[in-house]
């Protein structure tokens, strides 16, 4: 089994708390959004569900690696929030592109995300023999532990940070183009010069004798 790799950097406290908070500050269409938390008092029995568009824009970490012109760039998703006996799983569909810059030419590059992940909620450590070799799985614990959202035993998963973090995991550090060539700035005509070869002194002594 895989502990999935966890991405501990913050996440955004000006959005919105709850899914059902419509009196939502920021620039992003409240009620369609992808909700920041899933309250799993409310939702951990009942399954939660959420599908719709998410962009760059909306996921402060991925958006510093997307040029600007592709931030708007739409990448369909479908979470979906479910009890499988006694294991809870979460559900993301991917569909869509994530544009980023080509390390090697500089040029924009698309990175397929398009794919099915499924992530193992589990509530304690000892349900780690509940999960299969090739399973990802998260400790409820520790990720809630984790929210600085989570006060007086709030239960909030953090939804978006999730979906983020699965999607950073597509991004190579490095992306490259297949088949590119270096960006080179050239500046002006490149001068070979003609350096002071010891051998060819050697060469003119050598005729000499
Ligand atoms: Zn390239």
């Amino acid at each position: 089994m895989t502990k999935y790799s966890e991405n501990n950097v913050s996440t955004n406290l000006t959005d919105s708390k709850l899914s059902n908070n419509t009196s939502n500050t920021n620039t992003e269409k409240s009620a369609l959004q992808l909700p920041n938390h899933v309250n799993l008092e409310k939702w951990e029995d009942a399954g939660y569900v959420w599908s719709g568009s998410i962009t760059p824009r909306m996921l402060k970490r991925l958006v510093d690696i997307v040029p600007e012109e592709y931030q708007d760039k739409a990448i369909n998703l479908k979470c979906e929030l479910k009890k499988q006996g006694q294991l809870l799983m979460l559900m993301m569909a991917y569909t869509g592109d994530i544009w980023v810059t080509c390390q090697r030419c500089l040029m924009p590059l698309n990175i397929d995300v398009t794919h099915d992940a499924e992530l193992i909620l589990l509530q304690r450590e000892e349900q780690q023999s509940l999960v299969d070799e090739s399973d990802d799985y998260l400790l409820l614990e520790e990720l809630l532990a984790d929210q600085p959202e989570n006060i007086k035993g709030d239960r909030l998963l953090p939804l978006k940070k999730l979906v983020e973090d699965e999607l950073l995991l597509d991004v190579p550090l490095f992306a490259k183009h297949d088949d590119c060539e270096m960006a080179v700035k050239q500046v002006g005509e490149i001068i070979e010069e003609e350096t002071e070869n010891p051998f060819a002194a050697l060469e003119a002594l050598k005729g000499k004798l």
